[in-house]
């Protein structure tokens, strides 16, 4: 069980820091690492200083995303690890010091440590923002997650049709058990538009807005299916960076703007 208060409430925040936003899905595969990767870098085009950390032990896909392929190096005196940077963004990762695609096997207690290492163990110097990419779900183990990282705020992502099923709820009621503020709801793969410009809405649309509505949150914006998303994240170059003028990096831009 876990304890229903956010231990990190009231207290000092991590040092350098200003302001620590947690992304969540209800379950993998709906763009949460794509929201985060383009989130942070979305923050670092609008002028602030940035982290992201992965928090998806199990499959830590920021790396890739991110296009980092590099180890993270230790400072002088060897007590705290250096993240890489990657367009402008500080970046850690378990994906980053595991060696090849030797999977992930460790239990619950072990990868608290690893975060709270994440946290207190690793040089991010000053920033404005970090992102922490949560793994996917609302279980105990997010849960827990968000007490250890002494978190500001939480964004939900969603497909349309996944909103209807409670699942927002769930994202919701999570980060109310921490009390942990939610910034809002992200409507991901919201519509598509054909090469002669007709907009299919692939999985439905709108229920990311009319479930923010329901619950009282912050609708912050809908992201299209949009080919490139897919290839930017493939190529470790987020849309956000690679073509900042396109419809669906603006999207993740307007979001940005409410972080
Ligand atoms: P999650 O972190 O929720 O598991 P990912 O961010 O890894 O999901 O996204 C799953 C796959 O879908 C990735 O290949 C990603 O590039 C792709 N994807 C995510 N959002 C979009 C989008 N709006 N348009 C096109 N492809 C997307």
């Amino acid at each position: 069980a876990v304890a229903a208060q956010n231990p990190w409430q009231n207290q000092n925040k991590i040092p350098g820091i200003k302001r620590i936003v947690a992304v969540a899905s209800g379950k993998g595969g709906v763009g949460k690492s794509t929201t985060s990767v383009n989130l942070a870098c979305a923050l670092q085009h609008l002028g602030a200083k940035v982290g992201l950390l992965d928090c998806d032990i199990y499959g830590p896909s920021i790396p890739l995303m991110m296009g980092i392929h590099r180890k993270p190096t230790v400072t002088e005196d060897e007590t705290m690890m250096i993240p890489p940077v990657a367009h402008g963004v500080k970046v850690m990762s378990m994906g980053l010091l595991i060696e090849g695609d030797s999977p992930v096997i460790w239990r619950g207690p072990m990868i608290m440590k690893t975060i709270q290492q994440f946290i207190t163990s690793v040089a991010w110097g000053e920033l404005d923002y970090m992102i922490v990419d949560l793994p996917p779900g609302t279980g105990d183990a997010q849960l827990s997650l968000c007490q250890t990282v002494p978190l500001d705020g939480g964004v939900i992502v969603t497909t349309p049709q996944e909103a209807s099923l409670g699942v927002v709820r769930k994202g919701i009621a999570m980060f109310e058990k921490v009390n942990v503020p939610i910034l809002g709801i992200v409507e991901n793969m919201s519509y598509f538009t054909t090469p002669n410009g007709e907009r299919v809405e692939i999985f439905g649309h709108g229920g990311g807005k009319s479930e923010a509505e329901r619950q009282k949150v912050t609708f912050l914006g809908e992201i299209p299916i949009f080919t490139e998303i897919r290839i930017a994240g493939d190529s470790g170059v987020p849309i956000v960076v690679s073509a900042p003028e396109k419809p669906a990096a603006k999207a993740f831009l307007q979001v940005a703007d409410h972080l």
